[in-house]
């Protein structure tokens, strides 16, 4: 199924009309409410609209049926919407259903549906791209696009709903911030969307998880919330050495100073905070490693998830033998932390993060021309998360 789209359009950046998808629910009641009582409309209007918007998920003012024909031309004058076309949809033998968005300017962005047998996830991209550098991600391998606008990462859920809701996938129940991109490099967008997604979608802030390499200012920012937004912490090495040659943030913003932020997250509202564990064979899997990971992760009290490594294109490492992975569960499990193993998904329809992007980007540009895009080095964004994000 390819969504239905705007009827006008355009590269975001030069459209000038605003996006009503991008902004949190007041500023959307706000813009209405003033459009309308121009156009000497009832006010009542303004709530049609929002109910289109929020709980219809429609993409276009002209799918606004109960409005005039003249009032949703004149919404479309006023306004638009985010509309990202899908590219690709990928199903994969296991149920899990993978996009590739095309942005309006041609940004190539990623989300993924992931069914359970009690619930189904949305993993939505904060970026297109990403600029970390992490040596086991697809994403961090294709280099940074630019930062993605709070529409353009809300119509991932959007869209995805509608999609999910077309294809008897059922309502989506989670959302996890762990496609493409680092959220906490893009904080000018992903803050809003937070809002967006709970107050105007209705997803509770519990059900929304926000992942991060370790982006302290970030985390910081997170916990000062009112909300109960979720955080998970790719983790991938309890050593900083080991750590820094996975993810060269590790260099700014190293593990001690890391592991003091999530302390104060967990303490600012009681809430859980959950390890991401990639297991690569022969890179972070040596039986040593598995005290530490269990020594930090009692300190913090976080849930680990260990994840055997899902092999990606121009990458040669492998996952970690079932006996190593169950090694690490067992000691953690024994040291009192919780803890699971996650098989990958949807293996068969590259649904690592950013694969589906780093194959297209090949096929587009060619592989040395991607692997020459922008990389950080150990920097990260300013403190706002606005401008081109960690550039390196
Ligand atoms: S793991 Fe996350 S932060 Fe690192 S390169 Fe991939 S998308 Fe970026």
């Amino acid at each position: 199924m390819t969504p239905s789209t705007a009827p006008e359009r355009k590269p975001s950046g030069t459209d000038p009309r605003p996006d009503l998808l991008s902004l949190i629910p007041a500023e959307v009641e706000a813009a209405l409410a003033g459009h309308f009582e121009r156009r000497k409309q009832p006010g009542y209007r303004a709530d049609q609209v929002a109910t289109w918007l929020y709980e219809s998920g429609v993409t276009s003012f002209a799918e606004m049926t109960n409005l005039p024909l003249e009032e949703r031309t004149a919404l479309a004058e006023a306004f638009r919407l985010e509309a990202p076309e899908a590219e690709t949809i990928s199903r994969s033998s296991d149920g899990t259903v993978k996009h590739l968005w095309r942005m309006g300017d041609g940004e190539l962005v990623e989300s993924v549906l992931i069914p359970t047998s009690d619930r189904l996830t949305l993993c939505i991209s904060s970026q297109a791209g990403c600029a970390m550098g992490c040596t086991f991600c697809a994403t961090g391998w294709g280099g940074f696009g630019r930062q993605l606008t709070a529409g353009e990462i809300t119509a991932q859920f959007r869209n995805s709903r509608r999609w999910a809701e077309e294809n008897d996938y059922g309502p989506i129940n989670n959302v996890v911030f762990m496609g493409m991109g680092e959220p906490l490099a893009n904080r000018k967008a992903v803050h809003p969307t937070l809002t967006i997604l709970n107050q105007g979608f209705g997803l509770g802030a519990r059900r929304i998880t926000v992942s991060t390499v370790g982006v302290v200012p970030g985390i910081r920012e997170l916990a000062a919330r009112p909300e109960q937004f979720g955080l998970a912490l790719s983790l991938h090495s309890p050593d900083a050495e080991l750590r820094s040659e996975l993810i060269p943030l590790e260099k700014r913003h190293p593990l001690p100073e890391l592991i003091d932020a999530i302390e104060e997250f967990v303490q600012a509202g009681g809430r859980r905070v959950t390890f991401e564990y990639t297991m690569i064979r022969g890179i972070n899997d040596a039986e040593s490693l598995a005290p530490a990971l269990a020594a930090l992760a009692r300190r913090v009290h976080a849930f680990v998830n260990l994840i055997p490594f899902n092999p990606i294109p121009y990458q040669d490492w492998k996952p970690s033998v079932p006996a190593r992975v169950e090694y690490f569960r067992r000691t953690l499990d024994e040291a009192g932390v919780s803890v699971a193993v996650r098989e990958p998904r949807g293996r068969d329809i590259d649904a690592a993060c950013g694969q589906l992007r780093a194959n297209a980007l090949v096929q587009i540009e060619g592989p040395d021309t991607v692997g020459s895009r922008p990389r950080a080095r150990a920097t990260v964004a300013s403190p706002t998360g606005d401008g081109a994000g960690a550039t390196g």
